[in-house]
């Protein structure tokens, strides 16, 4: 009697199994030919050695992140030498790079796999004449610049801000909302800015969240870094500092030792990246977060979801479950605003709803992230989420489960005796 009732179950639980495995079969056929930074680690280094070669430079320069600064490729003279491109890309690249600035770190060109057209890195770092042609489109929609109380300051919650502390960054990303900030020239916010910004801080006791980015925050030295946090510290009421910073994409060598034990002496400190694409996680992208994680940060991913780069239910699926193998927790997709220049990438809204519809339930629940919309006007970031709750009674409600199960869920107050 017993054993049969213990069968029943355990017959139970594998018919449902069986069903649980069938729900991510097209999932599993499909991620085989989902390219990642791991699976095309080879042809990088060839890449790496071709693009080395070039420069006359070594192993020590290759993981010097300063040589990798002093080196981005700026001229089509340069990329010309280093990724097979026809005449007329070429001319492409020179006509919008002459209205949108661009410059790509040689380790970020190293992932572009040059026989593929519609490569996602290379539609991430290289001009497009699809912006140049883009007709429409704001370089602010965000009013950045009704937002900003105090110099280098963004402010648009009531207990956290932004300090934009330089407009530099590795890599000009084609898709960046930023792009006003990106101008004609790098530069570091003058400490006199940075010392108001901090005095803004210190006279508002309700700042409890200070966010460094830019550009790329850590495009700072070490030792300015290690003076913000410092001065940050001092502040009484700064609980948390984070960073935004896509380096351990586009110059993971960046994350070096000194920064690191920086970073540890003023703990707690987050860092948020923008992994936009499995291809972009790599072994040296591994080491860049694994040792950030060893020095006791939380690394958060904020991806941007672009048309023909990750505009792909499976694609994202795979993008999390990389992030989360180097210590990375999924944090936010972004929807892409409307900025001049950047219309190509933009997706419908339904298709975040749809990624969004096919990681939840589906795989880890720390692989799901939330997608957000920037409400226009710098009126903040908006969840979007599929609808779970179909219906309301009175002491009840209808849910559909991440399966589309239709059920009924009882909601009542518990009662005391
Ligand atoms: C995105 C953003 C933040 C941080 O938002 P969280 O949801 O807390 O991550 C803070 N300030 C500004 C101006 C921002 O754009």
């Amino acid at each position: 009697m017993f054993n049969s009732d213990r069968e029943k179950k355990r017959e139970i639980s594998l018919k449902r199994a069986r069903e649980l495995k069938k729900t991510i079969e097209d999932y599993r056929k499909a991620v085989g030919s989902i390219p990642t930074g791991f699976k095309r680690w080879p042809q990088i280094q060839k890449n790496q050695e071709r693009i080395k070669a070039y420069f006359g430079a070594g192993d020590e320069e290759w993981s010097n992140w300063h040589w990798h600064l002093r080196n981005r490729i700026t001229s089509t003279e340069v990329l010309k030498d280093l990724l097979p491109l026809t005449e007329q890309e070429l001319e492409e690249i020179e006509l919008t790079g002459s209205r949108y600035r661009w410059a790509v770190s040689p380790y970020y060109l190293s992932l572009i796999d040059p026989e593929d057209p519609d490569d996602p890195i290379k539609k991430q770092a290289l001009p497009s004449i699809l912006e140049y042609r883009d007709p429409c489109g704001e370089l602010d929609p965000m009013a950045e610049e009704y937002t900003s109380p105090a110099p280098a300051v963004t402010r648009r919650y009531p207990d956290r801000l932004i300090i934009n502390v330089t407009n530099l960054c590795a890599m000009y990303c084609r898709h960046c909302q930023r792009r006003r900030n990106i101008g004609e020239t790098d530069h570091i916010t003058p400490r006199e800015q940075i010392e108001a910004a901090l005095k803004y801080i210190s006279d508002n006791e309700e700042i409890r969240d200070v966010l460094l980015t830019g550009g790329d925050g850590f495009m700072l030295s070490n030792k300015r870094i290690a003076w913000l946090l410092k001065e940050l510290q001092r502040i009484p009421h700064v609980e948390i500092v984070r960073f935004g910073t896509r380096t351990p994409v586009t110059l993971p060598y960046r994350i070096d030792d000194e920064l690191c034990e920086i970073l540890t002496r003023h703990l707690p400190v987050y860092v948020n990246t923008q992994f936009n694409h499995p291809l972009e996680v790599t072994p040296a992208a591994r080491e860049a977060c694994l040792k950030l994680a060893r020095a006791g940060v939380a690394l958060g991913n904020q991806a941007v979801l672009l048309k023909g780069i990750n505009n792909d239910p499976f694609v994202m699926r795979k993008l999390n479950q990389e992030l989360l193998k180097i210590m990375v927790r999924p944090y936010y997709i972004f929807h892409a605003k409307k900025v001049q220049g950047t219309s190509h990438f933009r997706t419908r809204v339904e298709e975040g709803i749809e990624i969004m519809e096919n990681l939840r339930g589906f795989t880890s629940g720390l692989a799901v992230p939330t997608f957000i919309l920037n409400a226009p006007g710098g009126y903040g970031k908006t969840p979007v989420l599929p609808e779970y709750v179909i219906g309301m009674g009175k002491d009840y409600l209808t849910i559909r489960t991440w399966e589309k199960r239709v059920m009924n869920y009882e909601n009542k107050e518990g009662e005391a005796d």
